[in-house]
């Protein structure tokens, strides 16, 4: 199958200080499949988001590999890129305070569609319903600070529809909302990707957010996948000691599991101060002398299952 998105060795820099933040990561992504980046704070995961929405921040530069996306993968059959669309952590701040839903919606729906008048706020309105916000017309008139959280991360979503995005990037989506609207999400963009066949770019440090969501996940670490696998084999068998230590430190809800989640010791290391070999290998049980002179080449695991990793957990 043609995928939707092929990223190879995609490395990306701040060049005026030469700091790698993405250091040569490749992964593909099919139509209607979803893919989940997981791992702690400044890993890469976001910032690979941005290279692939070509929305690099001022100062960042993407410096070397490539960002394939590839209509052949969805009966377009007019050789057009397909539309990406992007949603972020915190819809609050995304959203300009000085427009109103309807103005925030009503634009993109031009942009992307060419609607404009009763037109577009006829389908701004059905999109707003369809995210799940009630009385859709008032609404339209409504600024984000009326808004919760919630509703703006709806809103939000709503503005990617608009540009009826073949791939959408979710990156950190319910992190900064409560616990049931954050399941609110969740049921609302599993919806969304079964209706459209979107495929699914979703980024999250909790394990859990992509167990829910993705069909396969690639966990990073300081700018680099260490490894790859079908959600479900990653839960059950991860390889990489990192994969293994982002499972035991996450807490469970089960009365009966008495052991406590297992902290990992230590944390990510600076850009500008990575140790040599694996990057890894401060903080890894496992690490031997070897760890720490070279990085790992990926290595088979299982079907579709690699990990970079000298003393894997599983073998
Ligand atoms: S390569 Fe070595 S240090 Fe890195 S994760 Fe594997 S065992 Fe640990």
């Amino acid at each position: 199958m043609t995928s939707l998105l092929a990223v190879r060795d995609l490395t990306v820099q701040v060049p005026a200080r030469a700091l790698k933040i993405i250091d040569g990561i490749s992964f593909s992504l099919g139509a209607g499949q979803t893919l989940g980046l997981v791992g702690e704070s400044g890993c890469g995961k976001s910032m690979t988001c941005y290279a692939i929405a070509k929305a690099l921040p001022r100062g960042i530069a993407q410096t070397g590999g490539t960002v394939t996306l590839s209509s052949g993968a969805q009966a377009d059959g007019q050789g057009r890129a397909p539309s990406v669309a992007m949603i972020f952590q915190d819809p609050t701040s995304s959203l300009n305070p000085v427009h109103t839903i309807g103005y925030y919606l009503e634009s993109a729906l031009f942009r992307h569609q060419g609607l404009r008048g009763s037109d577009a706020r006829l389908e701004a309105m059905r999109l707003l319903e369809r995210v799940g916000i009630d009385r859709a017309k008032s609404r339209l008139r409504s600024y984000p600070h009326q808004f919760s959280g919630g509703m703006n991360q709806r809103v939000m979503i709503a503005h990617a529809l608009a540009a009826k995005p073949q791939l959408l990037i979710a990156d950190e989506p319910t992190t900064a909302l409560d616990v049931t609207t954050q399941a609110q999400i969740l049921y609302l963009l599993e919806e969304l990707k079964a209706e459209t066949g979107m495929a699914l770019l979703i980024v999250s440090h909790d394990l859990g957010v992509i167990a829910r969501l993705a069909d396969r996940a690639a966990v990073m670490y300081c700018g680099k996948i260490v490894e790859t696998a079908p959600v479900t084999e990653l839960l059950r068998r991860p390889a990489h000691p990192y994969a293994r230590a982002l499972i035991d430190c996450m807490p469970s809800i089960d009365p009966a599991d008495l052991e406590p989640p297992i902290p990992i010791p230590g944390s990510v290391p600076l850009l500008d101060s990575l140790p040599e070999g694996c990057h890894f290998h401060p903080r890894c049980p496992r690490a031997s002398g070897e760890c720490s002179v070279r990085f790992p080449a990926p290595t088979n695991i299982g079907l579709v299952h690699e990990a970079s990793c000298y003393h894997p957990v599983v073998a």
